[in-house]
């Protein structure tokens, strides 16, 4: 018969979770700071790329279950956009290419990735686009197009799986009544305490406040915050129409951006290797430092540092160099919850009886929206797969996390908040 659980955290992990627990009969209590989208969570977005390529068996297998959901379950009824994403290696980075390379191998073992389109130098990605008929890449440049990946609309995403959970019957607490501070522990039963004062307990308790968690719980090494810079240009009705249908565009090194957001014209621009920590004394060990977020809606302006404004001119000045003129607006820092392994973390927590805790998204947490829950329930239930489980648990020799390491994000820098040069921006000027 299944019991009673607390959901910490309403974003991607937290909501998915509910919506698995409610469907599965489970009496569900959710919390958060904010209703959904949270201005807190890595998520509230316009939009995030779906794609299937991953090195890790478990998550391109997880990929394409999720791409499955996103093309058919009702909930994301016309918030899927299989647009395809263009993916433009730099010929010098031995290890993202290999990361490209086993993520379309991983994809045909399981049947899938087959109708890729490969091209040498800009004229045959011009000819293949009209979209990037002005691009000023190299000759020796090499680009792919997956066809079988896109975009989702991200907040509207979490907006329809919040609608799937009211209708399911979760119940939910927003604002101080939600609002995690820290965790009691009762003759090793876990309460989680809120802002208004109030303890919650339940038979079960899983904590998904991502790159947050940290603060509240003490993971020990095992995750750490990671700001990445995201930025907006608006475009013109007629430049809407022109680029409306085109494909995602990723550049490992520069950025990537996504065609313009259908109800606002609004094109975003992202930059993957250029991030920033925020260090601040770990509250559960004053002798170490964790980087935990420091959210925009509460420092405004922390936007994007000078140098990655240039950044993000030169990509669209790349690829469509018709659009650079436009002024970059809402720029910000977003929060994700980085592993030194890359691998999420969803596992019981050492030393309490029901604490549980769905983290460690790093950063390509997102796409999963659809089947997440599924897996961190089985872990609940204790009957999730060995094959997740070994990579998931808790790992109490974690030893932090190191960007400038990871192969499969293109990290060149990840200076502390405190030295970041921020770019300073009117207040939503162009929108
Ligand atoms: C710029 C950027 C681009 C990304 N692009 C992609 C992409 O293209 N594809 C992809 O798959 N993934 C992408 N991601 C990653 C994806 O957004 C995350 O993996 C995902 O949001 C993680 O889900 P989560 O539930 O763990 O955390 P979040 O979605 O961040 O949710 C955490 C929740 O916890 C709540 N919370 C925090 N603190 C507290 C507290 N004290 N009390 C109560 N509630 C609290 C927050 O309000 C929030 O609702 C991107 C992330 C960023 C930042």
């Amino acid at each position: 018969m299944p019991g009673s659980v607390l959901v910490v955290g309403c974003g991607v992990f937290g909501l998915a979770t509910s919506r698995s627990l409610a469907e599965k009969g489970y009496s569900v209590t959710a919390i958060d700071a904010y209703e959904p989208p949270s201005p807190w969570s890595a998520a509230n977005d316009y939009n995030k790329i779906i794609r299937g390529e991953y090195t890790d068996m478990i998550y391109s297998k997880m990929s394409v279950e999720a791409i499955d959901l996103w093309r058919n379950d009702p909930v994301f009824k016309g918030l899927y956009n299989e647009c395809g994403r263009l993916m433009i290696t730099p010929a010098h980075h031995v290890g993202r290419k290999e990361f490209e390379r086993k993520g379309i191998e991983n994809l045909n073992k399981l049947g899938e990735g087959f109708r890729m389109e490969y091209f040498q130098g800009g004229n045959e990605v011009s000819e293949r686009f009209d979209f990037f008929k002005y691009n000023l890449m190299a000759n020796e440049e090499e680009s792919k197009f997956n066809p079988d990946s896109g975009l989702a609309h991200a907040g509207n995403s979490l907006r329809a799986v919040y609608r799937k959970c009211k209708q399911l019957g979760v119940k939910f607490l927003f604002g101080k009544k939600g609002e995690f501070v820290s965790v009691e522990k009762k003759k090793g039963i876990a309460y989680i305490k809120t802002a208004d004062g109030s303890l919650h307990t339940s038979e079960q308790i899983v904590v998904c406040c991502g790159a947050a968690t940290g603060k509240m719980l003490d993971l020990q090494e095992q995750q750490g915050a990671t700001g990445l810079f995201v930025t907006h240009i608006k475009l013109t009705p007629s430049e809407y129409e022109t680029y409306k249908n085109m494909p995602v565009l990723f550049d490992a090194e520069m950025g990537y951006f996504f065609p313009p957001d259908p109800e606002t014209r609004i094109l975003k621009i992202a930059q993957p290797g250029a991030g920033a920590s925020h260090f601040v004394k770990n509250p559960h060990n004053s002798g170490k430092k964790i980087s935990l977020p420091r959210y925009h809606n509460l420092h405004p302006t922390d936007t994007m540092p000078k140098h990655c404004i240039k950044q993000t001119k030169q990509i669209l000045a790349k690829y469509i160099p018709e659009l650079a003129y436009h002024e970059l607006f809402d720029s910000k820092v977003c929060w994700v919850a980085d592993t030194a392994d890359s691998h999420f973390i969803v596992d019981g927590v050492p030393g309490y009886s029901n604490l549980y805790v769905a983290t460690g998204d790093s950063g390509h947490g997102f796409k999963f929206l659809p089947n997440i829950g599924k897996y961190i329930v089985g872990m609940l239930e204790g009957n999730l797969d060995e094959e997740y489980g070994s990579q998931w648990k808790w790992k109490t020799s974690a030893k932090g996390f190191d960007p400038v390491s990871m192969d499969w994000r293109v990290a060149s820098e990840f200076p502390d908040l405190k030295n970041v040069d921020w770019v300073q921006e009117q207040p939503k000027a162009k929108l």
